[in-house]
């Protein structure tokens, strides 16, 4: 693609695609959910009995009957054929990236040569996709290579399109998960009862406890037809070269910008289709690199906010291509500006309406509240290599530990005033100061709620951070899903909670039986619950960490404090199969150790796979648009140095040449360098493909493959500024990053 070329492409972009700002006739409150069978659609089409029986089963994980289900799946069908719907489809998340669905019409014979409209309770709960050739990592052999798709009732179905969805888990004939709703629904249901089981020492009416997760997701917005013209970003979803354009975000004049107009008319058109699929947008603003934007909704239960995610990272590329945009949700399409992340908000909150990590008001809010802190610092202390290798991946890889993002080394923000509470706590080392107030709080924790209100310290660089009622995990990829980074921490969670509650119980008995413990008019509840705490604190210190995530220094000290400081995607993956890791998920019943194996199989299949489509991709670049074109322009200037010795004489030649000899010499060089190294990386590739073993093969693409591609990258950004613009063949940065 010549330069004239590249540059009418950016100008027919805004002709092809005029500002269409969609303006639904309905108030937002009216469209709301319109496509989503929610409990207000289930009290219209249902039976009363029924209502309530699937009120049972979505609230109190109640068994659905095979009856209840018929009923049920026909108010469905009778709902969504009112909306046009032909097809169903049971919509479940493999272990690939994205979603997976299977259609199949409503229709049925009817027994006299004709058809019926027909959905059943039994299509409704279950069905066997046949999809064998989803990754298992061999749970499935061939022999029983059945897996099945189960309907998720606390996640309402939806329609899109001509389809009715239905949200499903995916698991193997003999039970084990393939995907992962069933590992998060597990995790969730685990820290539920956790939670819950401590909770109650402060308010004994507490039923259950629901893990909340807001996420923001970072994209970025491209041209389609200059996206069309790379590659690269067509085969990897990033581009794997190109120099950095003069101008990027270096002025920080993008964030929270105004919104270019083609761009605003995108995300209208996109909040309007999240918002009838019932996914509560809020936010979008410009985020720090050119192109690059967010978007969040409020927060909502976490499998519920896990399947919105997935829904809406299918609906941004969808509403994209329709406004000549591609979506990018590549962690680092653009080297040398900012990668994207998915920041994920995690809280509880009780049946009974309190956000079990947020501050109260009274001493019993507060002491609660410190309770949930330090059993979740816990928890992120004792499992931080885990943590991170739940969001590892070969393109995460690109953000973390590069010094805009996450570092690769798991620690917790708690900003001044909630470590100076920890602080007190843990060093007032007599029970007494505790005990003489009366309803006063001698822990410095009543002021809580007033400072903690306007938390504005926020430190960028901590991975997980806690941000006034929540900790925001921000080490999630921009395409990842956020499921595996749920199960890990809650059930993470679930565990330092199972643990904080048996200590507390062991002292309870233990301080009962001494009177002067209780006469102060603290019970000895109050009492076992401070000391363990007090023992937790001094314990999980080493993963709160307040300074600059990004320093050199830190990686020292935390590696000095025992934090997992692994950088290798590969081998952060192992930590899946440490003892407290397989005890931890036994524990919590989500997974069991076959399932951990089998899983981190895939990772590494996963991760070899995602390399070696880049190095594929990149030599051909390199060999058949890069070397060609510079060998072009070179002996355009070789022409050029002939002809200037026919027209002058030895010396005048000499000297007028003297910049295009070394403009041809530069270019041997980097093409000379090219093409070795891509010999190099052809045969680093061979070797690691020999490799039997997923994870050593993993390994050897990591250290052997990756970096030649980084290290020859060098080479070809050179070239672009050598070689004359109009005979570069891909649109270069300056082009695709900033939409007119
Ligand atoms: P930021 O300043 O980090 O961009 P936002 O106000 O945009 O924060 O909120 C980010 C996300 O956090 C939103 O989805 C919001 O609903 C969510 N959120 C707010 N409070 C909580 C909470 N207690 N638990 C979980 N998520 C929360
Ligand atoms: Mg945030």
């Amino acid at each position: 693609m010549s330069s004239t070329l590249r540059f009418q492409v950016v100008g027919e972009a805004f002709k092809k695609h005029p500002i269409d700002v969609p303006t639904p006739k309905e108030r937002p409150s009216e469209f709301f959910a319109k496509y989503v069978f929610n409990r207000q659609k289930m009290m219209q089409y249902l039976p009363v009995d029924v209502y309530h029986k699937m009120i049972d089963v979505m609230d109190n994980k109640a068994t659905l009957d095979m009856e209840t289900a018929d009923v049920v799946a026909d108010a469905m069908k009778r709902w969504a054929m009112s909306l046009g719907v032909t097809h169903i489809t049971h919509w479940f998340q493999p272990l690939t990236e994205g979603t997976a669905e299977k259609h199949d019409g409503f229709v049925e014979h009817d027994g006299k040569g004709g058809m019926v409209e027909e959905f059943t309770g039994k299509q409704l709960v279950q069905q066997e996709p046949d999809a064998s050739s989803f990754p298992s990592g061999g749970i499935r052999s061939t022999f029983e290579a059945r897996g099945y798709s189960a309907w998720d009732p606390a996640s309402p179905v939806f329609v899109m399109g001509d389809t009715l969805m239905i949200p499903t888990v995916f698991i193997a004939y003999t039970g084990e998960a393939l995907d992962y709703k069933a590992p998060l629904k597990k995790a969730l249901h685990a820290v539920d009862k956790a939670a819950a089981d401590v909770a109650r020492y402060f308010y004994p009416d507490v039923r259950k406890v629901s893990s909340n997760l807001g996420w923001e997701q970072e994209y970025f917005l491209v041209d389609e037809d200059l996206y069309a013209a790379r590659p690269d970003l067509l085969m990897t979803g990033r581009t794997l070269m190109g120099h950095d354009s003069a101008k990027n975000q270096q002025m920080d004049d993008h964030y929270f910008g105004s919104i270019p107009e083609r761009v605003v008319a995108f995300m209208r058109d996109l909040e309007i289709k999240a918002l009838e699929l019932g996914i509560p947008c809020k936010t979008r603003h410009n985020e720090v690199a050119p192109n690059q934007f967010e978007l969040a909704p409020i927060f909502e239960e976490t499998n519920l906010a896990v399947d919105h995610n997935m829904l809406m990272m299918s609906l941004m590329k969808k509403v994209a291509r329709k406004h000549g945009f591609r979506c990018l949700l590549h962690e680092k399409p653009f080297a040398g500006v900012n990668g994207s992340g998915k920041h994920n908000n995690w809280s509880l909150t009780t049946d009974t309406g309190i956000l079990l990590h947020a501050p109260g008001k009274t001493q019993l809010d507060n002491l609660r509240f410190i309770t949930f802190i330090v059993e979740t610092l816990m928890a992120v202390w004792k499992h931080n290599g885990l943590l991170k290798a739940s969001i590892v991946s070969a393109t995460n890889a690109h953000r973390l530990g590069a010094n805009e993002a996450p570092p690769a080394i798991i620690s917790s923000f708690l900003g001044k005033q909630l470590s100076d509470v920890l602080e007190h706590l843990e060093q007032a080392d007599d029970n007494e100061i505790l005990l003489s107030g009366k309803q006063e709080m001698h822990l410095g924790i009543p002021q809580i709620p007033e400072i903690l209100v306007d938390n504005t310290d926020r430190n960028r660089t901590s991975p997980f951070a806690f941000t006034g009622n929540r900790f925001e995990f921000r080490a999630v990829g921009s395409e990842a899903n956020c499921a595996s980074a749920m199960i890990a921490l809650n059930a993470a969670v679930a565990e330092a909670l199972i643990s904080f509650k048996e200590r507390v119980d062991k002292k309870i008995a233990e301080l009962s039986g001494k009177a002067e413990f209780t006469k102060g008019g603290h019970s000895a509840v109050y009492h076992a619950i401070i000391e363990v705490l007090r023992e937790d604190i001094k314990t999980c210190k080493p993963i709160h960490f307040d300074g600059n995530g990004y320093s050199e220094e830190w990686k020292q000290e935390a590696a000095r404090r025992g934090l997992d400081v692994e950088a290798s995607c590969p081998l952060v993956i192992d930590r899946y199969l440490d003892d407290a890791s397989v005890k931890m998920f036994a524990l919590t019943k989500v997974f069991n150790r076959a399932e951990l194996e089998a899983r981190n199989e895939i990772k590494w299949e996963t991760y070899t796979k995602k390399i070696q489509i880049e190095a594929r991709i990149f030599g051909d670049l390199c060999l058949n648009h890069i070397i060609p074109v510079a060998t072009r322009y070179q002996s355009t200037l070789i022409d050029n140095v002939h002809k200037l010795h026919e027209i002058f004489d030895d010396d005048t030649a000499k000297s007028l040449s003297c910049d295009n000899i070394s403009l041809i010499k530069q270019i041997s060089e980097h093409t000379r360098y090219i093409t070795t190294h891509v010999n190099k990386l052809i045969d680093a590739r061979r070797v690691a493909n020999r490799i039997e073993s997923e994870r050593e093969k993993a390994i050897a693409y990591h250290d052997t493959v990756a970096p030649l591609l980084e290290d020859i990258r060098y080479h070809v950004d050179k070239l672009e500024l050598i070689v004359d613009d109009e005979l570069w063949p891909l649109p270069k940065y300056r082009e695709i990053l900033f939409i007119r």
